[in-house]
């Protein structure tokens, strides 16, 4: 295979040896909290990664797209949430992947009026769907209070529809990113874990089993202290990591397992820049992490094996195709390579059809598809 040096640039780069043991440290956060990993494939959209994710495990993963549930079902993935908000378009979609691979996909919703008109398409396509209800703990993104009566309601109309079943309650603690202290991502873990408790209870008070009590982010993932009555947990930006996740504590820079090559294509020292042939496009624009750090710029520039950072420069802004270094750019070369780590893995990688694997050298070992879009 190719070394990196040989690659068309901007070219996406996974560090296999990085990946795995990101993996292996979720495997036994998981076993050490006695729950079931479903990780979620949102951030690596890649079966071969799925499949190292779920090694030793009954292979149960999360999707964020019908793209993504069709790609992993076709692959051989049969135990699928799709855990975004189902609306009853969707469905045909769904029943159709699962008529051809034989895959079971699980549903999500919050929402009477939704639970109705599901169970009704669901009851015209026939087959058995399992949907989960979804809570909030907090991140008022999505869901129902624990205690609210919409709750009972909703499973009473899914239990009822003839091609529905009740598979449980799923929380998401987004909110766990906007916490500074580990003791902080403890709280909302435990409020994320109460949350799901609570309204498994209240199902089970109205005769409904709910085999399925899921919670899940990468940051609660990894510091929840305790996850008593939880079934399973859904992280997954926790494969690759990032900036945003080792400024929440999450990683460190030693663990980001993904990168842009890229190389540079002007060089004027006389006006402090530099720039390279990744820009918004092949970066992404993410700068969610600004409201950790004001200052924060494109990605993390290192050297081209990306173990080394480039002092004194920052990647200061974006244009479709290019990135504008800044600072002190006089040892940079037009021609030479640099490496970006991203702001937000998930972002960043959206762009590439495939990664270029490595184990940490010089060397392409693989090359991994990616599935995008919807
Ligand atoms: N579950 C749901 C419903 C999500 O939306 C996400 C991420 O957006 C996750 C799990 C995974 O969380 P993280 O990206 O922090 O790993």
């Amino acid at each position: 295979m190719k070394a990196l040096n040989e690659l068309a640039t901007p070219a996406l780069i996974l560090d296999r040896t990085r990946l795995s043991a990101n993996l292996q440290r979720m495997h036994q956060r998981a076993a050490a909290l006695g729950v079931a990993l479903r990780p979620h494939m949102k951030t690596a959209k890649s079966a071969e990664v799925a499949r190292l994710a779920t090694q030793g495990q009954p292979g149960g993963i999360t999707v964020s797209t019908l793209a993504e549930a069709a790609y992993f079902a076709e692959r051989g993935f049969s135990d699928i949430t799709y855990a975004v908000g189902i609306v009853p378009s969707k469905l045909d979609v769904v029943a159709a992947i699962e008529r051809k691979t034989g895959a079971r996909i699980g549903l999500l919703l919050d929402d009477a009026g939704t639970a109705r008109a599901i169970a009704e398409r669901a009851a015209a396509l026939g087959g058995n769907h399992p949907v989960h209800i979804e809570i909030d703990t907090g991140q008022h993104r999505a869901g129902i209070a624990p205690d609210s009566s919409a709750l009972p309601e909703i499973a009473g109309i899914l239990a009822a529809g003839p091609a529905t079943e009740v598979a449980g309650v799923l929380a998401h603690a987004g909110h766990s990113y906007d916490c500074r202290t580990i003791a902080e991502i403890e709280t909302v873990a435990e409020a994320e874990r109460a949350g799901a408790v609570a309204a498994s209870e209240v199902l089970r008070e109205h005769g409904h089993p709910c085999p399925v009590v899921s919670v899940g982010s990468t940051p609660t993932a990894l510091h929840a202290g305790d996850l008593t009555g939880i079934t399973e947990m859904r992280p997954g930006v926790y494969m690759f990591g990032d900036r945003f996740q080792s400024a929440i504590l999450s990683c460190t820079p030693e663990d980001w397992a993904l990168s842009v090559l890229a190389t540079v294509i002007g060089c004027y020292p006389d006006r402090d820049l530099a720039l390279i042939d990744a820009g918004g496009l092949a970066l992404s624009q993410d700068r969610s992490m600004e409201a950790i750090d004001s200052t924060v710029s494109y990605g993390a520039l290192y050297d081209a094996t990306g173990r080394a950072p480039l002092e004194g420069v920052s990647l200061a802004t974006v244009n479709q195709e290019h990135g504008f270094i800044r600072g002190r750019v006089g040892t940079l070369k037009v021609g030479q390579r640099v490496r970006v780590y991203p702001n937000h893995a998930c972002m960043m990688a959206a762009m590439y059809k495939a990664y270029n694997v490595t184990d940490g050298a010089d060397e392409i070992v693989a090359e991994w598809d990616r599935v995008n879009r919807w």
